[in-house]
């Protein structure tokens, strides 16, 4: 879509953010912010989720009537449709991202002395699995623009004890698979994907899921495609599949499902999903591309209108991400640019308008679970003092840092409504960067 249609569409779609904006960006006679006592641009509320159908429930009761609670057809049956969705070979469904992340390193025989690459800008589980397998995370920084791994950073972080280098696709926008695949293959290091807030995300057209030695989504309640609780594995490799089957199912071979007890692997656990998890993802599965495309149309209206903001910059996706799943709608702030005004004070005069947002995510190479985790008994026995001592300055991550802190984050489902609803967005945005010098003594 040409920038010219945009901005017609732009200008005729919205006359108040028309104003507020004015001609390339140029503030004239903008209303004045709620937090300075004006109106606010919006009081109604925003599509709540998940959305609940008539078949959700029919589904799910089936399950009980029918009294098979257990990891069974309905589970089989969404493992077909999600592999063939995401045009991968083989699906391992499993009780969680989290869960999907760990079998996919336990696959790996990931373990204690072993490295495994991360971004610092994630969820929590990213790294919450290297730790429950005694390995050592070691973060890359983030690309601040596209708010991703930063390919450049990749290859200087890679050792003789590199196990995994685990690329997360957040917000729903893909990693730079081309040159992180290409750093992997030379070094022969396996990539385990973070696809957990992906669903129907792509790279050069193909799921952004289906590219690495495998592909990890979460269907908790939050994520585009919920089932309160789920996760899956995607792979193309036979082998993989078969090792994160075992993993996750206590030993047991893929293809003999839940009824074999052949022996065909070492350490092992229980993260099966059950069936009623299985038969409310089929029935939520009939939705995903419908609000998909909903979501990425409202993205990329707001995302042509935010930037003839000054001092608002809406994430860049990497030319190879064809599909973003828009998880998170996700900018940031220039405060300079800004008259000096703080992320914090921006958020805060964008929540008064009405328009819920979030700052986002903390630095995660900071948390304090893995400082706690590092100096636990395990770990001081396998790494030794100095080497948990000196982690911290071992990984930090000045571009990740400033991110935190110039970051904002909108929701998807905030993408799910009508288009005058990113008129909205556009139009409160307008008002805080036209009166954002009043707006820091506020
Ligand atoms: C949600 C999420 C996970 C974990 O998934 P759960 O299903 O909540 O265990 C992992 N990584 C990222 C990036 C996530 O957003």
């Amino acid at each position: 879509m040409s920038r010219g249609i945009n901005r017609r569409r732009f200008v005729t779609g919205s006359t108040s953010a028309a104003v507020a904006l004015g001609l390339g960006g140029v503030v004239r006679g903008a209303p004045k912010p709620a937090l300075l006592g004006g109106s606010p641009v919006r009081r109604k509320g925003y599509p709540s989720w998940p959305i609940v159908t008539e078949s959700d429930a029919e589904a799910v009761i089936e399950v009980v009537r029918a009294g098979r609670w257990y990891r069974n057809r309905s589970v089989q049956e969404f493992e077909r449709k999600y592999a063939a969705l995401n045009q991968a070979k083989y699906c391992v469904a499993c009780s969680s991202g989290t869960s999907a992340l760990y079998s996919s390193l336990g696959a790996l025989e990931v373990g204690p002395g072993d490295e495994v690459i991360v971004p610092p800008y994630t969820f929590m589980a990213t790294v919450t699995v290297v730790l429950q397998h005694y390995a050592m995370p070691v973060f890359v920084d983030s690309d601040r623009e596209t708010f991703l791994m930063d390919p450049a950073r990749l290859e200087a972080a890679i050792t003789d004890r590199t196990a995994a280098i685990v690329p997360v696709h957040i917000g729903g926008s893909v990693a730079d698979l081309d040159r992180i695949l290409a750093i992997a293959d030379k070094h022969k290091i396996p990539v385990i994907g973070d696809a957990c807030q992906a669903h129907l995300a792509e790279w050069r057209g193909r799921s952004a899921g289906s590219w690495a030695t495998t592909g990890c989504y979460s269907f908790q309640r939050s994520k585009n495609l919920p089932s309160g609780e789920g996760g899956a594995i995607l792979t193309n490799d036979e082998a993989m599949a078969d090792k994160c089957y075992a993993f996750h199912n206590c030993c047991r071979r893929l293809a003999s499902w839940s009824t074999s007890t052949e022996y065909t692997g070492g350490r092992n656990t229980n993260l099966r999903m059950t069936e009623f998890q299985g038969a409310l993802l089929l029935s939520q599965m009939e939705k995903i591309e419908e609000r998909a495309k909903l979501r990425t149309a409202n993205a990329e209206y707001l995302s042509s209108m935010l930037r003839q903001i000054p001092g608002v910059m809406p994430a860049r996706m990497y030319d190879g991400c064809t599909r973003n799943a828009y998880h998170l709608y996700m900018f940031r702030i220039d405060s300079q640019a800004l008259g000096g005004l703080s992320r914090d004070q921006f958020v805060r005069a964008l929540r008064a308008e009405g328009i819920p947002c979030s700052t986002g995510y903390h630095p995660l190479n900071k948390a304090r679970f893995i400082d706690d985790a590092l100096h636990s008994r395990g770990y001081l026995r396998v790494y030794g003092k100095k080497a948990v001592d000196t982690w911290a300055e071992r990984n930090e991550c000045p571009e990740n840092d400033k991110l935190c802190e110039e970051a904002v984050w909108f929701s998807q489902r905030m993408l799910l409504g009508p288009r005058s609803d990113m008129d909205e967005i556009a139009e409160a945005i307008g008002k805080i960067q036209a009166h954002a010098t009043a707006l820091v003594r506020a």
